[in-house]
Order: C-alpha cells, then structure tokens, then sequence
C-alpha cells in the first residue's frame, strides 16, 4: 500500500460512521499540506464513479466488443501479415511481410483495456497499452499531491498477467496546465513507478494533439521538438519542451510515430495549433489534415487505422498511387486496404478501448 493510501485509509478509519471528522482525530505529522483538511479533500467516491461517468460519455460513440473481436480475427486471416508490440515495431523492419502493431490509447476506459489485453492474448498475439496519468481512473492532483486510483496497481498487474506491452500515455502538458504541476517530473516519476510495479515500460505515446496545448506531448523529449520557436499555451505560460531525455529514462520510443517536418513550416505550424483541435475523430476535415497533411509532423508509418466510434474507421496513409483517406468506412473498407499494402509496409492501429463497450 502506498504511504498516502495508508494515511487516507487510516484517516477514513478515524472518521465517524456519519462522515464528519472525529473530534479525536489528530494532525497527521506528514500530511501533504501539515493540514488535516488537505487530507479530508480526498474523495473515494470520485474515484467510484469514474466508470459510470465515462460509460455515460461514451457509451452513445461506442460499438459492441465483438467488432473489436472480429477485426482481430479479420487480421489474423490476412497473409503475409505480422503483428508486433510497439517496442519492436519501431526498430524491426521485413521486406517480406506487412507489418502491424495494435497500440492502445487508453483514455478513458481501462475496464474494456484489459478485455481487448485478454483478448489478444488468448489469440496469442500481441498488443501495446498506453495508461493515461491524468485520468481519474490513474489517478488525482490535489495540490501538488498525486493520489493514485486505488483501481490502478491491481489494473497493471492484471494487464501484465496478459503479456502485454505496457507504456505511458504522455499528458506532460496537460498536468502542467490544468493541475499545475511539474508535468514532465510527473511523467518521470509514473513511469518509474509502472516498472516498480513489474510492467517493463519501454516508451510513451503522447496523449492528445499539438492544437490541444499548442505543443505536442512528445515534444517534452530532447530532441522532439516539431518546430522551432518559444512554444505558449494559449493563455501565454512557457511549455515545458525538451526537458528530459528519453535514453536516460531507458524508453526507446515515442509510440505516436511524429517526426518533424524537414523543413519545417513555422508559420503554418503557428497557424493550424492556434485553430485548436475543432472536432477532433468526429470531423472528417480535421481528421484529413491530422493524418495526411499535418503542419506540424508527418508521420513514421505506411497506413494508419483508427477506429472512431458508432463502427466506424479512418484509414489513412500512402500507397504507390499516392495518399490515402478513407473516412468514416466499415471494416471491409480498412481490410481492402490493409490487403493493398506492399510487402514491407508499416501499419500503426491507433484504438482507444471506449469506442468498443457498447455491451
Ligand atoms: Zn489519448
């Protein structure tokens, strides 16, 4: 148990059965804040509701997990066709062969994270998976104090049993800018804390895109800059980019595959991260610009698939006729694709689990 759960355990146990503090309670000598009340702000029940708020969210965009089912069991059916974890997706190249790697962006719903993690491995195949340090189902800023979900060490352990690659969905910024703290430290430290709990954390995916912060997450890294110039959020704080280095953290990647325009495009780069992220995966014109004529990137990849909720895909890429966007199609559409990739191609499958827990 951790040392602050301990101290919120013993806490709550100090309390009486109607809630209101014990007139016996005393100060804890190394509570975050020295205040009791630091203590008290805690809310269990926060923590609770979490699941039932994001079937709420999503429920409405989600498809049944047998689609995720059958998308693998399509897959495992195409030939000459290899599936790898991350790790090795980045570095392991055959000419021979198409190759892809299913990566997992868990941002919302760690629950249906582990059933597709179950579900690969009872196909014996393998997936990566990125947990999100700044959702509530990882964990809570109060102050500059970092409650980890209690839901959270279990999660790991079960995803680890499963064989899975395990990764940090990197939210640097968005730590920095809404829970004002030291986002890249954060960063540092939940990875550190992943590997002390088993899972072998070779690299990150950065969560959300450059328009959200006006910096991309992956740009944290030295040397993963997008662009040159003194990078702002939109209300004028410095971002903290390049502040740690990647081979001294012992990652070996950044799973979004983002790689510098060469040469950059400063002034259209400024222009598209100003404009926000507008619809996101629900607007094909957004969608179009972020996967095939990004300002601030290109992408280290042949085809990516994402799907985007209600059943529906994105496909997007280049092929030898030239560059590919499927928009909104049904799976036959991204097996016909996949199906079309030469051998030696790449393909990164971008899945967030939410879209597949309609049942
Ligand atoms: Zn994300």
């Amino acid at each position: 148990m951790s040392p602050l759960l301990a101290r919120l355990r013993a806490h709550l146990a100090r309390r009486s059965p109607d809630g209101a503090a014990s007139p016996s309670a005393s100060r804890d000598a190394d509570a975050p804040t020295g205040r009791t009340g630091a203590v008290e702000a805690i809310d269990v029940d926060e923590f609770a509701s979490y699941h039932a708020q994001a079937m709420e969210n999503y429920r409405p965009l989600a498809a049944p997990f047998h689609l995720y089912r059958q998308f693998i069991h399509a897959i495992e059916e195409l030939e000459r066709v290899r599936v790898l974890p991350m790790h090795r997706f980045v570095r392991d190249r055959d000419g021979s062969r198409r190759t892809i790697v299913f990566r997992h962006d868990v941002d919302a719903d760690p629950g249906m994270a582990l059933r597709c993690a179950r579900f690969l491995a009872s196909r014996g195949l393998p997936g990566s998976f990125y947990l999100l340090h700044t959702a509530q189902y990882y964990g809570v800023f109060r102050g500059s104090t970092f409650i980890r979900n209690p839901a959270l060490r279990p999660l790991v352990r079960a995803l680890i049993v499963c064989g899975c690659e395990i990764g940090l969905h990197n939210d640097a910024l968005g730590a920095f800018l809404f829970s004002g703290v030291d986002g890249p430290a954060h960063v540092a430290g939940e990875i550190a804390w992943l590997r002390s709990q088993g899972a072998g954390v070779r690299g990150t995916v950065a969560h959300n895109s450059a328009p959200v912060y006006r910096a991309a997450n992956s740009e944290i890294f030295a040397g993963r800059r997008l662009w040159p110039r003194d990078a702002r959020s939109a209300d004028g704080r410095a971002l903290p980019l390049e502040v740690l280095d990647e081979r001294a953290l012992g990652l070996e990647y950044e799973g979004t595959l983002a790689i510098a325009r060469d040469p950059a495009v400063p002034d259209e780069a400024r222009a598209y991260c100003e404009a926000g992220p507008g619809g996101g995966v629900r607007s094909e014109a957004w969608m179009r610009t972020f996967l095939t004529g990004n300002p601030t990137c290109r992408w280290d990849v042949d085809m990516q698939v994402w799907p985007v909720g209600c059943g529906r895909w994105v496909v997007a890429g280049r092929s030898a006729a030239g560059g590919i966007f499927h928009w909104s199609v049904e799976l036959d559409v991204v097996l016909d694709a996949l199906r079309r990739l030469p051998d030696g191609a790449r393909c990164m499958v971008v899945i967030h689990p939410e879209y597949f827990m309609a049942d």
